[in-house]
């Protein structure tokens, strides 16, 4: 289901050049974006790029200081917190203490409008949703930190909202609890069709969660697409950089006919890149270690190869990453993987190697 591959589709969502500035500050800067229902969208970014602000935006407890948010077509500028379809889930859980798990689900509902009489089967099928029935009757002290961010997960969705804002909700939980979590966040959001916008500073979780990522800086959204987009086609130095491991070579691309040929150190041959410039320019040319293949002997028929000595190993059990340096000092990370079914040379320190890529193994990047 990709709705914004369909430009049919209305958004739920849209900032149109929205602004917002505290004093003389400006912390999200003529921002226009779309989300589309049921996307599970997430917002990455270093720490003070304005993420937390475009979310407290959507929940109403910030108004743009220029430009619109709409909901589901209709501008909520004036629309306070608590009457949007929107519901927002803190790190910190905010769970009530003295309350069961029950009870904290239940506790928002009580106060809303639904029927009395129905609030035992929504909580009901919240517990089930989340797979807390078990501990229905514990309170907060007496389960996991997995278990609690479950129960606000469910307590933030049993009004049913249009649009869950997640600020940074597996921060508390350690790595391989919130691995598992982040497949259940997944799961979830897929059952009941709710809009999940996460703000997240860990791009591996971006990635991982995510149907779209916008990329913040400073203010602005430098560039949002799938996951597999972001890393493979980067629009920038910035979001190369940012997402994964990534080899940045700096030079001057001659283009002919799609082809660039990147001059970029004294005495090399240069990079050939398929791309889509189509004059010359500066450039930084950006490929990944896994793009680069690691052999003793010079290999036929690649079209960009170089040759160098292995500087540093890491051996990361799936995955190995080789540091080797260029005769001028330059270091080249290239990645293999370490699967015993395939008979691969290993390298050691010191050893001679080559280097080698496709003229699709990497982009062009200009900005
Ligand atoms: P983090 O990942 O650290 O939470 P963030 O990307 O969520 O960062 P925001 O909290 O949105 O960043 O803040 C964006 C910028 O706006 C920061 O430089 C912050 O200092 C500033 N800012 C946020 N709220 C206010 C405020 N109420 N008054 C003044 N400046 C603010």
């Amino acid at each position: 289901f990709a709705p914004w591959d369909d430009a049919t589709e209305k958004p739920l969502i849209r900032f149109r050049n929205v602004t917002k500035n505290f004093g003389d500050f400006t912390a999200i800067d003529d921002l226009t974006l779309d989300i589309y229902a049921k996307e599970f969208f997430a917002l990455l970014g270093p720490s003070g790029c304005g993420k937390t602000t475009l979310m407290r935006m959507l929940a109403g407890f910030e108004k743009p200081t220029t430009g619109t948010i709409e909901l589901d077509g209709k501008d909520i500028a004036n629309v306070p917190p608590n009457q949007r379809a929107v519901n927002m889930m803190f790190q910190s859980y905010a769970l009530f203490p003295h309350l069961s798990v029950y009870e904290n689900i239940a506790f928002g509902l009580k106060r809303s409008d639904m029927d009395k009489a129905d609030i035992p089967a929504r909580v009901d099928e919240m517990l089930r949703l989340t797979r807390l029935q078990k501990f229905a009757k514990r309170k907060p002290h007496q389960i996991s930190g997995g278990q609690r961010q479950r129960v606000a997960l469910a307590r933030s969705l049993a009004k049913a909202p249009k649009l869950l804002l997640l600020d940074e909700p597996l921060g508390a939980l350690d790595k391989k609890l919130r691995h598992e979590t982040q497949f259940e966040l997944m799961d979830i959001q897929e059952k009941t069709g709710t809009t999940f916008v996460i703000v997240t500073h860990d791009q591996e979780e971006a990635m991982t969660v995510a149907s779209r990522v916008a990329v913040m800086d400073a203010g602005v959204i430098v560039q949002v697409a799938t996951p597999d987009r972001i890393y493979e086609t980067p629009n920038s130095v910035y979001v190369a950089d940012f997402i994964g491991e990534v080899n940045l070579i700096e030079g001057h691309a001659a283009v002919d006919n799609g082809v660039a040929t990147i001059s970029w150190a004294e005495g090399q041959p240069p990079i050939t890149a398929k791309t889509d410039l189509t004059a010359d320019t500066q450039c930084t040319y950006a490929v990944r270690p896994e793009k680069i293949t690691i052999t003793q002997h010079e290999p036929q028929d690649r079209p960009n190869k170089i040759k160098g000595a292995v500087l540093d190993i890491a051996y990361l059990g799936n995955i190995s990453t080789y540091h080797v340096e260029l005769p001028d000092g330059k270091v080249i990370k290239a990645q293999t993987a370490n699967d015993r079914r395939i008979a691969r040379r290993s390298f050691t320190w010191e050893d001679t190697v080559w280097l080698s890529w496709t003229d699709t193994a990497g982009v062009v990047l200009t900005a």
